[in-house]
């Protein structure tokens, strides 16, 4: 036999056992951005390379040594994408949607980094994403992040933290930069390689360590709160007190600065303690300046990302993950007669009762065989067709998750009785 091929380390198959928690997640997750009038964009998941070297940032990990990059058929470097708000930012000044308005919009799929997999990290992982445009006030930072806390209780999931801060804008923040860069050199020998590294290519950065060796230098570097003007105080503020107001919880974190470079103002992350170091299931805030460092004209934008793969582990971990079946019946057929009169009795039920999940029995054999992979299915009902049923127009409906009695029903009468079975 010829050697078997694997998947990709770190690339993930979604087995059937699975895949219905995801439809169920991407459908809640769609149902409430649809209760606030977010729109979706389905982007390219190969961009230019340029793409992502811009908007990222040439020194961060992604862009220095997680992305998928590859030389197209005619040389152009493209790159699997890595993340959602480069390509959506694109693609919404490519096709004029930041023109002189406002737009709420959202994206999922997958994305691509080389990290080193482990629980919660992945190669091939799995992000929904919101990014809003042409807003710059507090209002619309406070919307997106009630979002999340409703996209949280829809999905269940409880012991989620909010952190919050504020990076404030790009002039205050080249002002807070020198101060931090001086305070870092003073004490380079503290310094991990990394750190060393970004001193003076992206000192916030360093800020982010998850060196545990680096926490107490980390601690004692000075806070960029104190670096604020006015109006970042303020719209910071707004956003507190909106959170506060709509009885949502939150803890400041100065040290939170996300990995990206685009951020100004507002960032925040939900994180749990139950999913060991991969903790964080969401992170987001505002890119004021990335819609013109990709060429287009000033625009505010502000969104957040979550991850998919997370949020199902989470709600697995919280045991609210309901057994899928296959089946609602399983129509089990024994001899040839019944075989075909059990294909046209399928689709009638399938065309009277559209949402029924109707698993019909191919390939014959014994009502013993059929009957285990009924079972299997997890189907509520076996509905049975053999010589007899048949001969009389009838069905025999046989409960397999109890034991009630199994009833004759009429073919006619089929669809209501199991509508109304179903239904209890
Ligand atoms: P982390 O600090 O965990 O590396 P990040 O800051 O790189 O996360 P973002 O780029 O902000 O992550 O992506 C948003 C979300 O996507 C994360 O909060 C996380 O839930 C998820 N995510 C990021 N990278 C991965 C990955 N490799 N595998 C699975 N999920 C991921
Ligand atoms: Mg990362």
């Amino acid at each position: 036999m010829a050697k078997t091929i694997q998947a990709i380390r770190g690339m993930r198959d979604i087995l059937p056992d699975e895949a219905p928690l995801w439809r169920r997640l991407e459908a809640t997750v769609a149902a409430v951005l649809d209760s606030y009038g977010y729109q979706q964009v389905r982007m390219p998941i190969v961009e230019m390379t340029e793409l992502f070297k811009r908007s990222i940032g040439e020194v961060t990990d992604i862009v220095e040594k997680e992305m998928y990059t590859f030389a197209d058929r005619n040389g152009d470097s493209l790159t699997l994408r890595p993340e959602g708000t480069a390509g959506c930012v694109r693609a919404a000044l490519e096709n004029g949607l930041l023109h002189n308005q406002t737009q709420r919009l959202w994206y999922q799929g997958p994305m691509f980094r080389h990290e080193r997999p482990q629980k919660g990290r992945y190669r091939q992982f799995h992000q929904i994403g919101v990014e809003t445009f042409g807003m710059a006030g507090p209002d619309i930072d406070l919307e997106t992040i009630l979002i999340t806390a409703r996209l949280w209780k829809a999905l269940g999931l409880t012991g989620l933290e909010l952190q919050l801060n504020t990076l404030g804008t790009a002039d205050e923040r080249k002002a807070y930069r020198e101060r931090l860069v001086a305070y870092l050199a003073a004490h380079q020998e503290d310094l991990d390689e990394d750190s060393r590294r970004r001193l003076h290519s992206n000192p916030l950065r360093v800020l982010d360590s998850k060196n545990p060796a680096m926490a107490e230098l980390v601690a004692g570097a000075p806070s960029l709160m104190e670096h604020l003007g006015d109006d970042s105080r303020a719209h910071f503020q707004a956003i507190c007190d909106g959170l506060t107001a709509a009885g949502v919880a939150y803890v400041i974190n100065p040290r939170l600065v996300r990995g990206l470079d685009y951020y100004s103002r507002t960032v925040f992350e939900w994180v749990t303690d139950q999913l060991g170091a991969q903790g964080t299931v969401c992170a987001g805030g505002r890119f004021d300046g990335l819609v013109e460092q990709l060429g287009g004209r000033g625009t505010p934008a502000m969104g957040f990302a979550m991850g998919v793969e997370r949020l199902l582990a989470l709600r697995e971990e919280q045991q609210l993950v309901e057994p899928v079946t296959q089946a609602d019946v399983y129509l089990v057929l024994v001899g040839d007669a019944a075989a075909a009169a059990g294909l046209t009795l399928a689709e009638q039920l399938r065309d009277q009762l559209p949402t029924l999940r109707l698993l019909s029995h191919c390939g014959g054999g014994s009502f013993k065989s059929q009957f285990k992979r009924a079972d299997r299915s997890g189907a509520a009902f076996a509905l049975v067709l053999g010589d007899e049923e048949l001969a009389n127009g009838v069905v025999a409906v046989k409960p397999l998750r109890d034991d009630s009695e199994q009833i004759q029903v009429a073919q006619a009468e089929l669809a209501g009785v199991l509508k109304d079975k179903l239904a209890g």
